[in-house]
């Protein structure tokens, strides 16, 4: 799940919402205005505005946003309350009672995109591992409301799928016989400044060469060709504070459509490993496919509020087995 915590976007870091350990299931809602498509850098504005909404509004007295998860168009997810805390938006005390709340940045009309239902998917099945059962309602299920809109109502009732993403995990099929090539790289008295609330790629200054390690330039790609993978990679990370949050990923490079660099065209799910300030060792692994053009990078993010001291990751080290495509 691609997570923004409440602290990352501007919210207290904690809700003051009720306990709520476990509940029925989750109801699905959408913004039920009129919602046009933007860039991601405007999301946590808009977050933003849906919490302050509830917080103006004196007939409801919401204490914080009323929802436990948000997801935006491009598949990030915004903790609201948060799991193990009662909604407010469900229509009553004993919806809320019963049912966690998750609301798409949708609006009444358009298809949600599917990195968007992804996003859905995840928060509610984090959810249920948080302690929802497995039913999945629509807001309008529990009160008179239109809410989630159709296309969001019909996803609910087809069983809220998961929505296939080119990194979506797969496990490599070689075969029988087949010897997978592995690759190491790795960063060593290299500094690299993380800048807060930013994914910085990680840049990577040897090689292994056979038995031997070679010195080669600063750079960040790691699997070039099409493959089928499983790789790590660990960083050492120093000057992080309590309550800065680290998350690791990889990301799949392609050619620019002008031919002119390189962009980030799609991730693979973030993990945020617990940490308790200073320093750390941090590692992420996954399995996918790296297809055709594409090249496969590796990308750190820590998000703090304040952001006077530095942050520098020093050592990097990437291992991956991997079959060609
Ligand atoms: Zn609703
Ligand atoms: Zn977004």
């Amino acid at each position: 799940m691609q997570l923004i915590s409440r602290a990352a976007w501007g919210a207290p870091a904690t809700s003051p919402a009720a306990a709520l350990p476990s509940a029925r299931g989750v109801a699905v809602h959408y913004l039920g205005v009129r919602y046009d498509s933007r860039p991601h850098s405007q999301c946590a504005a808009m977050v933003r505005s849906v919490r302050d909404a509830h917080l103006a509004n004196k007939v409801e007295g919401y204490l914080d946003v009323a929802y436990n998860y948000l997801a935006c168009e491009h598949g990030y997810v915004y903790e609201g309350r948060g799991a193990g805390r009662r909604s407010g938006a469900n229509g009553g005390t004993s919806q809320n009672a019963n049912y966690y709340a998750v609301c798409a940045l949708h609006g009444t009309s358009g298809q949600p995109s599917d990195a968007l239902l992804r996003g859905l998917a995840e928060a509610i099945a984090h959810l249920q591992q948080c302690g929802a059962g497995r039913e999945v309602v629509c807001h309008g299920d529990l009160t008179a409301t239109d809410c989630p809109g159709g296309p969001l109502t019909s996803w609910v009732r087809g069983g809220h799928p998961l929505p296939p993403i080119s990194t979506q995990p797969n496990t490599p099929t070689p075969e029988e016989d087949a010897v997978p090539t592995a690759a190491a790289f790795r960063a060593r008295d290299y500094t690299r400044k993380l800048r807060p609330d930013e994914w910085t790629l990680l840049n990577w200054t040897r090689r292994q060469d056979g038995e031997k390690w070679a010195t080669k330039d600063p750079e960040p790609s790691l699997l070039l060709a099409p493959c089928q993978y499983t790789a790590s990679f660990g960083v050492r990370i120093k000057g992080l504070q309590p309550g800065d949050e680290v998350q690791l990923r990889f990301s799949y490079w392609a050619k620019k459509k002008d031919g002119d660099g390189w962009e980030r065209v799609a991730t693979t799910p973030i993990d945020s490993p617990a940490h308790v300030g200073g320093g750390g060792h941090f590692t992420y692994q996954w399995t996918g496919r790296l297809p055709k053009g594409h090249r496969l990078r590796a990308e750190v993010l820590h998000f703090r509020r304040e952001a006077d001291a530095e942050v520098v990751c020093d050592r990097a080290d990437f291992e991956a087995n991997y079959w060609p495509a």
